[in-house]
């Protein structure tokens, strides 16, 4: 691997060695810098403000990876939202060509960008936060339709991919949950992972009641507790 790039990338975090980030992979994951949305629940924060240098060059990110040849598969860029990288593509098929699996954690927030770059990677998260038509109480103002718009890509692309929802039991009640299901069964979605969200002050799990969680699995075929 030759660990010299002219790529420019914000990496705010590293986690050197993950098994749950990237199905069936051993993977290292790195945390992008910036995201346009503010959601409440957020657990990183730290790498919300965009433009901000990142703490790893990439170049010096490629050369931890070249010690990793061989003991890790994969690479997942997380977040923050990964693809407000302009040059992600360039950083994945440099990581293809060093020999690793590439997956990608997204909010949905860039349809397009999705778009182009899903063929390259190899499994794709994605974030349902919402009701598509409920997605700025969540985020501070973002867009679900721009998230129903990826989620169609993903389904049409064929991806590999998981949907999974952060419940946040302030917003969700029967009613929503029952809404963002049946949005998602139209669109042709037939699973989705619920998780919890914590609280700020404590990092501690925040319950959610079995009427949310059933009132998914009344119209999902597949509903996996993370919770
Ligand atoms: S989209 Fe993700 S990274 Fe961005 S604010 Fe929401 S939870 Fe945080």
């Amino acid at each position: 691997m030759a660990a010299v790039s002219d790529i420019v990338l914000q990496v705010g975090g590293i986690t050197p060695f993950t098994t749950i980030d990237f199905p069936g992979r051993l993977a290292a994951v790195i945390f992008c810098q910036g995201c346009p949305w503010r959601c409440q629940y957020c657990h990183n924060r730290h790498l919300l403000p965009a433009g901000e240098n990142g703490k790893y060059p990439w170049e010096e990110v490629l050369r931890w990876l070249e010690t990793r040849r061989g003991l890790l598969e994969g690479v997942v860029f997380s977040g923050g939202e990964p693809l407000l990288q302009r040059q992600l593509p360039e950083a994945v098929e440099q990581l293809h060509r060093d020999g690793f699996e590439v997956a990608l954690h997204t909010s949905g927030v860039y349809p397009e960008r999705l778009r182009k770059i899903l063929p390259s990677v190899e499994w794709v998260g994605l974030d349902i936060k919402a009701p598509f038509d409920e997605y700025d109480v969540i985020t501070g103002g973002g867009n679900g339709e721009r998230v129903r718009d990826s989620l169609g890509f993903v389904l049409a692309f064929g991806k590999a991919h998981e949907l999974r929802c952060t419940l946040d039991p302030d917003f969700f009640n029967v009613e929503r949950a029952e809404k963002m299901a049946r949005q998602l069964v139209e669109m042709g979605a037939n699973h989705l992972v619920l998780q919890s969200c914590r609280d700020e002050v404590h990092r501690r799990k925040r319950p959610v009641s079995k009427e949310i969680i059933a009132s998914f699995e009344r119209f999902l075929p597949s509903v996996t507790c993370r919770l």
